[in-house]
Order: C-alpha cells, then sequence, then structure tokens
C-alpha cells in the first residue's frame, strides 16, 4: 500500500481530524515487476548468441581457420546463432506491435480451411525435413471473422511448434471444426512429447519454456505462444489446450463465425 495523510483543521488551526488516504498499488508493483522481468530476459536471451557470436568467431580468427573441418563447423555455429537473434528478433518486434493499446484487427470474413492450404506449403518443408507427416483432416468450409495474415501467424506458430515437439516419424493434423451457429474452430494436434497438466497455464508466458535446452535445440524463442494468445485475444477468441505426456498434445481455436464471405466488417 501507499498511504499519504493530511490533516484536518478547524477554526484556529486546530487539529480536527485527520485524512489517510490508502493506495492499493498491488497491481502497479506487479506490472513493474513484469516489466523488470522482461527486460531481463531480453538482455538474458540476446547476450547467449551473441557471446557464442564472439567466442567462434576469437577462435576462428585465432587459428582454427586453418583446419578447414573445423572452420566449417564454426562457420555453421556462427549461421545458426544468428539465425536465432534474428528470430528473436523478429518475434519481440511483433509482440510489441500486438501489445500496443492501439493495435487492431484488420477484420474480414476468411475461410479458415482456405488459409490453412496456403499456410501449408510454407509448413510442409519443415515436416518433411524432420519425417513428420502433416496433414489436413476433413475440414469446414464455414468462415470466421478476423484477419487472415494474423490467423497465417497463429497456424504457423501452433504447427511449428507441433512439428519442433514431435519426435521423427511422427503425426501433425490441422482441422477446421464447425461448432454450431456462431463459433468456428482451428484445430492443431500432434502425436508429440506432451505437456504435464501443471505447466499448461505457464507454456503463454512470454519466454517460458518446459524445456529450455530442447527448446533451443529447436530455434525456439520462447515467444511464439505468447503472440498467439496475444492474437486469439484481439480476435475476442479463446485457446484450448489438452496434452498427454508421451502421446501428444491439441491446440484449438476457437473463432466467431462471419456471414458472408468477403466482406470487411468496420
Ligand atoms: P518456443 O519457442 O520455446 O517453442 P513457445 O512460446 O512457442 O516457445 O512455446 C512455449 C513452450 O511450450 C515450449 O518451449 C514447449 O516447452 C511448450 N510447447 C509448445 N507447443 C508444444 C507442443 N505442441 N508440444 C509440446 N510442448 C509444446
Amino acid at each position: 500500500f501507499d498511504v499519504s495523510c493530511a490533516p484536518i483543521l478547524a477554526q484556529q488551526k486546530r487539529l480536527q481530524g485527520i485524512v489517510v488516504v490508502f493506495h492499493d498499488i498491488t497491481e502497479l508493483k506487479k506490472l513493474e515487476k513484469m516489466r523488470k522481468d522482461f527486460v531481463a530476459n531480453v538482455s538474458h536471451e540476446l547476450k547467449t548468441p551473441v557471446t557464442s557470436l564472439i567466442g567462434f568467431t576469437e577462435t576462428l580468427l585465432d587459428g582454427a581457420m586453418d583446419d578447414s573441418e573445423l572452420k566449417t563447423k564454426f562457420l555453421n555455429i556462427i549461421l545458426n546463432e544468428s539465425k536465432r537473434l534474428q528470430s528473436l528478433i523478429q518475434d519481440l518486434l511483433e509482440l510489441s506491435k500486438i501489445e500496443q493499446e492501439h493495435f487492431t484487427i484488420k477484420w474480414q470474413s476468411v475461410s479458415l480451411k482456405d488459409i490453412v492450404e496456403e499456410t501449408l506449403i510454407i509448413l510442409k518443408e519443415k515436416a518433411n525435413q524432420k519425417s513428420i507427416i502433416l496433414e489436413v483432416l476433413p475440414s469446414s468450409n464455414g468462415l470466421a471473422l478476423g484477419d487472415p495474415y494474423r490467423i497465417q501467424q497463429m497456424i504457423i506458430n501452433l504447427v511449428t511448434n507441433a512439428i519442433a515437439y514431435t519426435p521423427s516419424g511422427g503425426h501433425v493434423w490441422i482441422q477446421v471444426k464447425d461448432k454450431g451457429n456462431d463459433y468456428i474452430e482451428l484445430m492443431v494436434k500432434d502425436t508429440g512429447i506432451g505437456i504435464s497438466e501443471d505447466q499448461i497455464p505457464r507454456i503463454f508466458e512470454r519466454f517460458y519454456r518446459v524445456d529450455k535446452g530442447r527448446s533451443r535445440n529447436q530455434g525456439g524463442t520462447g515467444l511464439g505462444l505468447a503472440i498467439v494468445k496475444h492474437l486469439v485475444e484481439a480476435h475476442n477468441g479463446r485457446i484450448d489446450v489438452s496434452s498427454e505426456i508421451g502421446k501428444g498434445t491439441t491446440f484449438a481455436i476457437t473463432f466467431n463465425k462471419a456471414k458472408e464471405k468477403g466482406d470487411v466488417i468496420h
């Protein structure tokens, strides 16, 4: 609590009473702590790849360059760390854009199935590299109210995770399901490592990872689901997760239905 006092004075400045104001600053303190934690996390996340970039470059300059095998190995590490830095910066910029108060959705009525099919072209490649079968299950042609670019971003983040946290030879399915008069659902299901029940509420926090090492190996930034959560909220939608360790995970985003195709809602 923040406390301030003021005297109440009667005639001839005689003290008649005191006004004490208690100001509840719990929420403010919480916000301040979140801001500080975020800055600390960003600094740490940026520092790790930069340290390794400097280290490997110095080693190359100190003579490792003469060994052609070592040179290729170190240059590949430098390339991967640079890519990690690039993803992190991209995700940070994206999150900061989405979190701005005046961030708005460009409302349209869109076919989720069409967006899924367009997005799949980008994602198939990632799945193939890991020998994961990526399939669209029979889907509804129903229309959702939303921003196609943002919906594509949500699909990319969820499917990229599904591929990252599923061992080779596994399956990832996407499906659009009609949910009655008002809602339409986008589901992403995998046969991956799963998430324990106590971790599920935390995975949407910025930089939270169940397994840091595994996330880093997959090139994860720890921001993908935080971005998805914000985008779902901006769409007035909801996101549900169900998971079983060793069996797989299902994410489902519920959108509001749109009435007609193509119209832009202001
Ligand atoms: P990251 O870049 O680490 O993947 P995200 O914000 O996208 O960050 O996800 C946060 C964490 O949630 C991940 O590090 C991972 O532990 C867990 N996670 C997300 N999606 C899945 C999934 N499909 N299966 C298992 N774990 C997942």
